[in-house]
């Protein structure tokens, strides 16, 4: 086997290779003859594909036919057009290469889309890994990366360009896209830094959002965004309220002492506010559910948004250990920036579900669907109709008044700006309680208190600016 000579030198603390390259359709393209050569790698030809082998003897195979490269065990794929065939040599998309050659030769490779140069950088990719989620027309690309990156994003035109200053990654140079939102992703670097260029379909909207070692890029319909949102809001007018009975179907929620099932009660006082809301204020009424089944929570946010939803109100009944435990209480979505956080991992890492299952409060007001965090402008709203529905309910019901409480909640970026909240109508948990909660004129009663609330909400909502 024979060695060429691979010429290096010092830039920056990294090694720089420079190779003959060509230009064709906006991408460089390095022959496997040029690779082979200045990788020190031998590499043979066979009709079933080219080989390009280590001195290690670690081998890397390319499969020109079905444009996949196996390496290390593990199989790259790449778009037709990373591939080329000029003068009988094969031609590859350079950044492909440095893909495929990292793993070959255990060095990280990078392509510099600047300098037209390959480097090696001695330490390990400062971004870990890239992660694209894709949730109910919003998707998700979360960064994870050293402490301190700090990731910004730039638009021009369709194309949003992702840049991580002294950031480098490992990983696929090209991904395609769910043609939903992004029709593909390209990975450029340089010894700067890494920028991830996001070709987006048209009318996307984006928002970004930095944690200390992970940065998420939210892609939505510009539809969803912001500026739709507060131009909707404008209005200023309560048309439509959605009501949200808790659980459902094979999900009971909590269950009483006597076997009465959470999703029952709920979904009796949602039929009385329903009538009220509709026969006494002419309000638009949509529930989420009119019968006992499954509805996942997806679907409640996907009936909140498709109906374009002024305000959100999900019932439950509370439980505890406690049997003593009694009252009425109502929440509203946090602020703090950490339970965001949280709310992205969990939007991100569980099955929505799963949200469903439980009896406890967590389990409750994870149900909850909310609006953005950044818009105070909710929260006081939602706040304001936590205070007044929670002081309808006691008012009718002299149920014990256990406040109105911030939690956390699930929130889905462009989703939904709405003032929201969830009532837990009382403990079923209690034996007293219970019974009251099964009673058609008690049902009446918090029916009311909600509907008093919701009325004087309408009444100061409409006429404030
Ligand atoms: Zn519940």
């Amino acid at each position: 086997m024979k060695f060429a000579l691979v010429i290096m030198f010092l830039v920056n603390g990294f090694k720089q290779v420079s190779v003959r390259y060509i230009y064709r359709n906006g991408v460089f393209f390095v022959s496997a003859n040029e690779i082979a050569s200045r990788f020190s790698l031998s590499y043979r030809k066979s009709n079933s594909g080219h080989a390009l082998i280590a001195p290690s003897g670690r081998i890397l195979t390319i499969n020109t036919l079905k444009n996949t490269a196996t390496v290390k065990g593990e199989r790259h794929s790449f778009p037709d057009f990373f591939e080329r065939f000029e003068n009988g040599k094969l031609y590859l998309a350079a950044d492909l290469w440095a893909e495929l050659l990292s793993p070959l030769i255990d060095k990280n490779i990078y392509w510099d889309s600047e300098q037209h140069k390959f480097f090696i950088v001695r330490y390990e990719p400062s971004i870990r890994r890239m992660w694209i989620r894709h949730r109910d027309d919003t998707t998700f690309f979360t960064f994870y990366h050293e402490r301190g990156l700090r990731p910004s994003v730039e638009r021009n035109g369709d194309i949003l360009t992702v840049t991580i200053k002294r950031g480098f990654y490992r990983g696929p140079c090209y991904v395609d896209g769910n043609q939903i939102t992004y029709k593909w992703l390209r990975v450029r670097h340089t010894s700067r830094g890494t920028k991830f260029k996001i070709f987006l379909k048209p009318k996307m909207d984006y928002d970004l959002q930095r944690f200390s070692d992970s940065s998420v890029v939210m892609v939505f319909e510009q539809s969803l965004s912001l500026g739709g949102g507060m131009r909707f809001r404008r209005e200023r007018r309560i048309q439509t309220v959605v009501i949200d009975p808790g659980h459902g179907g094979t999900h009971p929620g909590a269950v009483g002492p006597s076997g009465t099932p959470e999703k029952r009660i709920a979904l009796q006082i949602a039929l009385k506010l329903k009538r009220i809301l509709e026969n006494e204020l002419g309000l638009n009424v949509v529930l989420t559910r009119d019968d006992d089944r499954d509805v996942d929570l997806l679907q409640r946010i996907n009936i909140a948004r498709h109906n374009n939803a002024d305000l959100f109100i999900s019932l439950h009944c509370n439980s505890s250990r406690d049997r003593k435990a009694r009252g009425v209480e109502t929440y509203f979505l946090s602020v703090a920036a950490s339970d965001w956080e949280r709310a992205v991992e969990a939007a991100e890492n569980m099955d929505f579900s799963n949200f469903n299952n439980g009896s406890t409060n967590n389990s409750d007001i994870l149900e909850m669907v909310l609006a953005d965090m950044a818009q105070t402008e909710f929260l006081k709203e939602s706040e304001s109709l936590a205070e007044l529905i929670q002081e309808g309910i006691v008012r009718r019901t002299h149920f014990q008044n256990r406040g109105v409480k911030q939690a956390r909640f699930l929130v889905l970026k462009g989703v939904s700006y709405m003032p929201s909240v969830l009532v837990e109508v009382g403990f079923i948990s209690n034996p007293k309680e219970e019974r009251l909660l099964k009673s058609p004129s008690v049902q009446e009663k918090i029916a009311r208190g909600i509907a008093d609330g919701i009325k004087e909400f309408k009444k100061r909502y409409e006429s404030s600016q």
